[in-house]
């Protein structure tokens, strides 16, 4: 089998390969690289790989490969994918864009969740598999075991999401944003008699100055948050928040939402400063009062990437923070309880890594999926 990589150096990439390397990925296949800046260069060195990028718009250098995995973004997929379906190409699209997520002819992958699904879609011939968005994806991991048990009837997920959801570009300007703040009042902080308004002061100045690095953000995210996250659906409703309830459903092989069957996944998606890590602020109603013991112990027996954290103060500040989950698969839950609403209504908190749960891990493990069928 040869696999190509497109978009390997980006965020999700770059986790891809680290994930696939340390996993010894490589070793099953062999691999070709694509690039749309830099064809010609050294490609990355794994076992099996070829020595040079190849031009990531090169269809034939494409349709050589048995399976591609694209981390390179939905203007990229949108371009290419179509080109090399025409030309006759029938591999396998591995994707993290969600340009192809909710078309017929394409699965999302979870398979920890939707393992049933994947198969399933194998078995008919399905030849794209596209990762999920990024907080559906980890949202799903942290309750699955309420899922498994039919409990949820609809979830309102409050989300912060962090900068480097938006790709490297992303992160480095929250970082430029950071130091211009700091540089804005390094004098007044070294002064430990300065007056706090005076900081305060300055610090607003500077956030609202046209000086502040924006390209990428278009707005200040360090010191600030960005209430809104994707295009703007109409009717007051983001992309980001449109894809949590038609993602959800789809994953679990469920009817659209809506549809009876269906569950009702609503909320508002927020950009927060942080470097790494999506958390997410849940109520869900359940289908009926379960004791918090019972749901405490279907959450954490659900997969064996689910964690549920006690609901106490020195344990959610330890264990339920993006600076502690960054860079790894564990999925912590915490703030269970039961809300005063009544006992069918259940408050929770979870922090994912969305580049490894929410984007990488599940394109390598559709990689293994399809080479474990394959051989
Ligand atoms: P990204 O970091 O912006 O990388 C995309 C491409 O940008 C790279 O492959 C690279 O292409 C190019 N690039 C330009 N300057 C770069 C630099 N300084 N460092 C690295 N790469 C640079 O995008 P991403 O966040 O990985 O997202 C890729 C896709 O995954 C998107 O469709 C996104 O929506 C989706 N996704 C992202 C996340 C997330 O948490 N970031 C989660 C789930 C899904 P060349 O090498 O060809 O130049």
């Amino acid at each position: 089998m040869k696999v190509g990589f497109a978009g390997w150096r980006g965020m999700v990439g770059s986790v891809l390969m680290e994930r696939m390397a340390s996993e010894r990925d490589f070793e099953l296949f062999s691999s070709r690289f694509f690039s749309t800046s830099n064809r010609g260069a050294a490609a990355p060195a794994v076992p099996g790989g070829e020595a040079r990028l190849h031009d990531a718009h090169d269809v034939s250098a494409l349709g050589d490969c048995d399976a591609i995995v694209s981390c390179q973004g939905g203007d990229y997929t949108a371009a290419i994918h179509p080109q090399l379906r025409a030309a006759g190409w029938g591999g396998i699209w591995i994707d993290a864009a969600s340009s192809l997520r909710m078309n017929e002819d394409a699965v999302i992958v979870l398979d920890p969740v939707n393992l049933d699904v994947i198969q399933a879609g194998l078995a008919r011939g399905v030849r794209n598999y596209i990762g999920a968005n990024c907080t559906v994806s980890l949202m799903l991991m942290a309750i699955h075991g309420l899922l498994k048990a039919g409990l949820v009837q609809w979830v309102s997920a409050m989300t912060y999401q962090a900068a480097s959801g938006a790709g490297a570009q992303h992160m480095r300007e929250l970082l430029l944003q950071m130091a211009y703040l700091s540089d804005a009042v390094r004098d007044r902080l070294a002064d430990e008699g300065s007056a706090i308004l005076e900081i305060d002061r300055a610090i607003s100045q500077a956030l609202r100055s046209d000086k502040l690095p924006r390209e990428h953000l278009e707005t200040a995210l360090a010191g600030n948050l960005i209430a809104w996250i994707d295009r703007d659906l109409g009717q007051g409703v983001s992309r980001e928040e449109w894809k949590a309830g038609a993602e959800a459903n789809k994953i679990l092989g469920r009817p659209a939402m809506g549809q009876p069957g269906s569950i009702i996944v609503e909320g508002i998606c927020v950009r927060v400063g942080a470097m790494r890590c999506h958390s997410q602020g849940l109520t869900i109603k359940l289908s009926q009062d379960v004791p918090l013991a019972e749901v405490e112990s279907l959450v954490a027996g659900a997969n064996r990437w689910v964690q549920v954290v006690p609901n106490r103060r020195d344990e959610t500040i330890r264990m339920l923070a993006p600076a502690q989950v960054a860079g790894r698969l564990q999925i912590p839950v915490g703030r269970l309880r039961k809300l005063a609403i009544g006992g069918e209504y259940l408050s929770a908190f979870t922090v994912g890594d969305q580049l490894l749960w929410g984007a990488a891990e599940p394109l390598r493990r559709m990689l293994r999926i399809l080479f474990d069928r394959r051989n």
